[in-house]
């Protein structure tokens, strides 16, 4: 096993969406916090187009010399996860860390994922010990945690907690990434290689409510959902095929009824329609289903993920580099970028 450079500097990315409540406590915090780190530090604050007095806090905050703060204020409200990405693209730190604005995870927990990080981890996760959510809430979210444990193969307890640690290359391969909408626990944790989960304390929101409506909350299991997976496009085929067999032997047991049990069982072709309906609705179904595995293929093209990411590679460096940077540029136009391959190092 290789080691893994040593952390020079962390940094920590929060998005910010009118949290004006609680941003003062938060920034305190948060530089208190990174206080007690080795290592020097930046923090980032991204407000996602709040329509409080949040963006000015921030450029007041990132205006005071020494503070370690950096605000990147957007235009308008693109959501939690994009904001986290523009964030992501003003780190310098070899250590990114998330965290949310509403003070649900503690700041205080950050010195602890660093050192979790430390011992060579690509991704520190962390698992809401006592969640203080409602019950709804609580019990959607271990659906999503089940149905992403199935479709990565990766056990990861808690998705939904954004308090995490990634490593630079983790957040290179991130930013490599075209799709318009993502979840930034899963796709880290393609990119991952080695990962861990952390028990972390989870307090109630003590400011304001809640920033995901049920629409937005919807919106992010859908962009879930296509982050991970084009299975349910599949899905729209095996339907199809299971309801067009079904009507197929329908239809042949009303045929050997009727020539058995006498023409009471024809009902005058009633049921016979119903099985033929069936049998053209499953086709149907089965076609919408070839449509979506083009459509599949064309989403994957489309978002042109990096078809592998070299973390290191080892030895005889001219030889092995040349040979990886002319894979990449033959089968991925996406990978011809200087910083798709500048994990090759030594
Ligand atoms: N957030 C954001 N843009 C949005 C919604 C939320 O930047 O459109 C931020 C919000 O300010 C907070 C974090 O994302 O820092 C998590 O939001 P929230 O606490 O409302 O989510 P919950 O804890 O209810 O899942
Ligand atoms: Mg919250």
């Amino acid at each position: 096993m290789f080691q893994f450079e040593p952390i020079k500097k962390v940094s920590i990315v929060i998005p910010v969406y009118n949290e004006e409540a609680s941003l003062p406590a938060l920034i305190a915090r948060t530089l208190a916090a990174c206080g007690q780190l080795t290592q020097s530090f930046e923090i980032i604050l991204v407000d996602d187009g709040s329509s409080d007095r949040s963006a000015g806090m921030l450029t007041a905050a990132a205006e005071i010399p020494a503070n370690h703060v950096i605000a990147v204020v957007l235009n308008r409200n693109y959501g939690q996860h994009s904001a986290i990405m523009a964030g992501f693209n003003h780190v310098s730190g070899d250590l990114v860390i998330t965290l949310d604005a509403d003070l649900q995870n503690p700041p205080e927990e950050i010195p602890r994922l660093v050192a979790t990080a430390e011992q060579g981890y690509d991704v520190v996760g962390t698992v809401r010990a006592n969640r203080r959510d409602s019950w709804f809430r609580k019990s959607a979210s271990k659906l999503i945690n089940r149905m992403i444990q199935r479709a990565t193969g990766k056990s990861m307890g808690d998705y939904g907690c954004m308090l995490r640690a990634y490593r630079r290359h983790i957040i290179d391969a991130m930013l490599h990434c075209h799709e318009r909408s993502t979840f930034i626990p899963i796709l880290a944790n393609t990119f991952a290689r080695k990962t861990i989960e952390i028990p972390v304390h989870h307090a109630e929101r003590e400011y304001g409510d809640s920033k995901y409506s049920l629409m937005k909350l919807i919106n992010l299991m859908y962009d879930l959902i296509t982050c991970l997976t084009t299975t349910p496009l599949r899905l729209l085929s095996v339907v199809g095929s299971v309801i067009a067999i079904s009507g197929f032997l329908l239809a042949l047991v009303l045929v050997l009824l009727r020539l058995v049990l006498g023409p009471v069982w024809g009902a005058e072709g009633v049921f016979m329609l119903f099985a033929l309906l069936f049998m053209f609705v499953g086709a149907q179904f089965v076609g919408m289903g070839l449509l979506g595995e083009y459509i599949g293929r064309i989403y994957n093209d489309v978002r042109a993920r990096p078809r592998y990411f070299v973390q290191k590679v080892i030895g005889n460096y001219s030889a092995a580099n040349y040979s990886a940077k002319n894979y990449s540029v033959a089968n991925n136009p996406a990978a011809n970028h200087p910083a798709a391959n500048n994990q090759e190092e030594e």
